[in-house]
C-alpha cells in the first residue's frame, strides 16, 4: 500500500520511479483526490543540500529581480506599506534586501542557509511583534509536509496570510517535467490547483492564484484582487518607490549603531 496524502489524507498511486542525484531510487506518488504529487521518503536530502548542488542554481538573481516588484506591490497594496513581513527560507537574503530597499519591513527566517544580504534583519517575534504576512519563495517544493510547514510559519509569526511561489503541475504526471529536477534531488513536493485549494481548506484559509504566485489567506479579499495587483505591479512598484522611504540608509545607520554598541 502506498503512503497516504500528507495534505488531505487521501489514497495515492505511484506515477513513476526515477533516479535522483544520479544514484538514489525515488518513487513519485500522486494523491487520487487533491493531486498532491510527492516523492516518497526522500532519504538523500542531506546530500542534496550540499554546496556543490546549490551551485547549479544560476537563476537565483534573475528570479529575485523579477519577483520583488510583484511582491512589493502585493504587500503594500493588499496588506500594508507599514506591515511586518517574514520571508521563510530567506536563503542568501537577496529578496529581503530588495524589498527593504523599496521601503517595506521585511525580515527573514532560514535555518539552513547563511544569509549574505540582509544580515541583522532576521525575524525575531519578540522584537518585531506579530507579522502581517509570510512569504515563501522557492520553498514549498522543498518541504516534506506542506500542511505542517505552513501551519508552523503562521503560528510562529502570528500572520494570517501566506504568499508562495510555485509552478503548478498539469495532472499528467509527466516524468520529464523540468520542475521535478531529479538531478538536484531537492524538489520533492508538487502541487496542482486543487492541491492548493485543499491546503487552504485544511488551514481555514482561502486560495488566490496569479500565475506562479499564490496566496493563502484568512483575510477576505475579493476574487481577482490578487491577480490584478500582481498584473499591475508595473505601475504600483514605481509609485511605491516614490512614496515609501527606502530602508537602505536607515538600515545602514542601524547596523553601524549596533556595531558601535557591540564594540
Ligand atoms: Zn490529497
Amino acid at each position: 500500500m502506498t503512503a497516504s496524502c500528507k495534505i488531505c489524507g487521501g489514497t495515492t498511486r505511484v506515477t513513476h520511479r526515477g533516479t535522483v542525484l544520479r544514484r538514489h531510487k525515488a518513487t513519485y506518488l500522486m494523491c487520487t483526490d487533491c493531486a498532491f504529487w510527492f516523492v516518497d521518503e526522500p532519504h538523500w536530502l542531506n546530500e542534496a543540500y550540499s554546496e556543490a548542488v546549490a551551485a547549479i542554481d544560476t537563476g537565483v538573481v534573475q528570479r529575485n529581480l523579477s519577483l520583488y516588484p510583484r511582491l512589493a506591490s502585493v504587500l503594500a497594496r493588499m496588506f500594508s506599506p507599514a506591515g511586518i513581513y517574514v520571508d521563510y527560507g530567506g536563503g542568501y537574503g537577496l529578496l529581503v534586501r530588495l524589498l527593504r530597499d523599496v521601503g517595506l519591513n521585511v525580515y527573514w527566517q532560514d535555518a539552513h542557509c547563511q544569509n549574505l544580504f540582509a544580515r541583522g534583519f532576521e525575524w525575531d517575534g519578540s522584537r518585531q511583534g506579530a507579522a502581517t504576512a509570510v512569504t515563501a519563495v522557492e520553498v514549498m517544493e522543498h518541504v516534506t509536509d506542506p500542511l505542517a510547514f505552513v501551519d508552523t510559519c503562521l503560528q510562529e509569526t502570528g500572520a494570517d496570510s501566506f504568499i508562495l511561489t510555485q509552478h503548478l503541475h498539469d495532472l499528467t504526471a509527466n516524468p520529464s517535467w523540468w520542475y521535478l529536477a531529479p538531478e538536484a534531488g531537492q524538489h520533492i513536493s508538487f502541487y496542482a490547483p486543487q492541491t492548493m485549494h485543499k491546503l487552504a481548506e485544511r488551514l481555514g484559509m482561502t486560495y488566490h492564484a496569479a500565475n506562479t504566485l499564490h496566496l493563502l489567506t484568512r483575510q477576505d479579499f475579493r476574487k481577482g484582487t490578487f491577480a490584478r495587483t500582481v498584473r499591475l505591479h508595473r505601475y504600483i512598484h514605481p509609485w511605491l518607490r516614490r512614496r515609501l522611504q527606502s530602508h537602505v540608509v536607515p538600515d545602514h545607520q542601524l547596523l553601524v549603531r549596533r556595531a558601535c554598541c557591540a564594540g
